[in-house]
């Protein structure tokens, strides 16, 4: 690109563009950094509800099993009264001794059952607890996840409203700049933040902090073009 054409004041109204856009930076920065910090409470948020789920899940396996099982206690009980009355009215021994047994058989296969059955309903008991803490739990993130958006959208209020005011000057500041200075910075500023254009302290370059030849420096100081670190590529002033 050729600068040689470009004056000194149009040095100083990329200036303008750079502190403008720096300002606006440094406020979106600022923003950045209160909303990172909503942006970690959500995601812890979003954790226990996670947790939440596969406790959920379970508890619905357990009333499907529990309802099973049930079913099987009243089917064996169903069973054991019913051998009852046939012991009841049983006549000969023989009959009688098989019933017992088969009494005997049911009474196992009932106890089986409500022996699980009690696990289960245990098991249940320990996951609503769970459900119970974990339910407490999101119920107290999601109050923490509320203070920390209003004290956020407060923090930030300001920030927004200075972005916005600089909007429009920035617009005119480089609607007024030349257009290949606008590029050069608009691809520097990215990584160089407000130090595309700097200051020649001495001999020293004010970006990157090397000496430049008393050349490049006399060309800075006698303003009529726009000068380029050697260097580090930025523009002196
Ligand atoms: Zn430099």
């Amino acid at each position: 690109m050729r600068h040689e054409e470009v004056d000194l004041e149009a040095i100083d109204r990329l200036k303008e563009v750079q502190r403008i856009s720096g300002k606006i930076s440094l406020y979106l920065s600022e923003i950045a950094k209160h909303e990172k910090k909503l942006n970690s409470a959500l995601a812890d948020q979003q954790l226990l509800r996670g947790q939440l789920e596969p406790i959920e899940s379970r508890l619905g396996q357990g009333q499907i099993i529990t309802r099973k099982l049930e079913l099987d206690s009243k089917v064996a009980e169903d069973k054991i009264q019913k051998n009852r009355k046939q012991l009841d009215q049983a006549t000969q021994a023989t009959e009688f001794s098989g019933l017992k047994e088969q009494l005997a058989r049911f009474d196992e296969e009932k106890a089986a059952v409500d022996e699980s059955l009690i696990m289960v309903l245990e098991k249940i008991d320990e996951l609503r607890t769970q459900e119970g803490d974990l339910n407490q739990r999101i119920a107290q993130a999601e109050e923490q996840l509320d203070e920390i958006r209003t004290e956020v959208t407060a923090n930030t209020h300001d920030y927004r409203n200075e972005l916005e005011s600089l909007h429009k000057p920035l617009q005119q500041a480089r609607v007024i700049t030349d257009d290949e200075l606008l590029e050069e910075f608009d691809r520097l500023f990215p990584s160089l933040g407000a130090t595309v254009v700097v200051t020649l302290d001495g001999s020293t370059c004010g970006g990157c902090h090397l000496n430049v030849s008393s050349q490049v420096g006399e060309k800075v100081q006698a303003g009529k073009e726009v000068v380029i670190c050697p260097s580090c590529a930025r523009f002196l002033s």
